[in-house]
């Protein structure tokens, strides 16, 4: 069965087809052996979360796109699980708030960066406005030993606002130590990379990226104040916390599905 073929009224029919989309990377050589483990421990916690963007997430994608558009040179970072799950949404994204797309990846070699750079052009990035790099790895993050330190000088390493999904956490804290703004999607609000963001997105990929480009084309308007005043009122700490709470007691008094 591929991704198409789940049934539309089959009761897990957003989780089946989300588990079909990483298997096809994986057969592509887009998404790694690895990915299949990343994709499973975000799938618990999906589940935790009803499988819905909760409200704090809400507020965090609205602020991360707030701060997106107040960027300098924002880039959006994309993975083998990225890639398989959300491409077409990742180039919308990018387009929406001004972003690059970078390609980068832990378990790197030249024809899955290849492979995955012609999957997004398949999925519009060439007819979109959106720069895709990745390819020239011209520059380092410092103090990062793994191949996802390999970054492009005109992309990432000089990007001020970086988006980074399902991020590993030693890349996140060496994007912090050089200064930039991260908005983390990432389903775990306890891992070192959501809890490193500027602007936390727990939330699954596959639903934040939509939403986030509905958000851009809302706050195309915005002048810079207004944009920034919704960027100084969040709260990185508490969105995190209202999270966490969601996954570890569900939807209490205050909550509504
Ligand atoms: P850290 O080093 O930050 O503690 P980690 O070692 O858990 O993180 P990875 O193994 O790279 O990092 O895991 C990727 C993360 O992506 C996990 O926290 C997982 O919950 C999350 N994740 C997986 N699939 C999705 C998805 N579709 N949307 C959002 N997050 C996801």
């Amino acid at each position: 069965m591929t991704a198409e073929e789940v049934p539309d009224d089959h009761p897990r029919h957003g989780s089946l087809v989300t588990r079909h989309r990483i298997e096809e990377g994986v057969e592509k050589g887009i998404t790694s052996k690895q990915g299949l483990v990343a994709q499973g421990r975000g799938e618990a916690l999906d589940y935790l979360l009803g499988e819905e963007t909760v409200p704090a997430a809400e507020r965090a994608e609205r602020t991360a796109v707030a701060r997106t558009l107040l960027a300098d040179h924002a880039v959006v970072s994309v993975n083998g699980n990225v890639a398989a799950l959300c491409p077409q949404e990742a180039v919308s994204l990018a387009e929406a708030v001004g972003a690059d797309i970078e390609v980068n990846i832990f378990h790197r070699t030249r024809e899955r960066l290849e492979a995955i750079a012609e999957h997004l052009r398949e999925h519009g990035a060439d007819e979109a406005d959106v720069a895709l790099r990745g390819l020239e790895a011209d520059a380092r993050i410092p103090d990062l030993s793994s191949e996802r330190a390999k970054v492009d000088r005109d992309g990432i390493y000089s990007a001020d606002v970086v988006v980074v999904p399902l991020e590993d956490g030693d890349r996140a804290e060496a994007l912090d130590a050089m200064g930039k703004d991260e908005i983390v999607v990432d389903l775990n609000p306890l891992s070192r990379s959501a809890q490193t963001a500027t602007v936390p997105v727990v939330d699954n990929v596959v639903r934040a990226f939509p939403r986030m480009t509905e958000y851009a084309e809302t706050l195309a308007s915005a002048s810079d104040d207004e944009l920034r005043e919704i960027v100084d009122s969040f709260d990185a700490d508490e969105a995190l916390h209202d999270a966490e709470r969601r996954i570890r007691e569900g939807f209490g008094d205050g909550d509504t599905r």
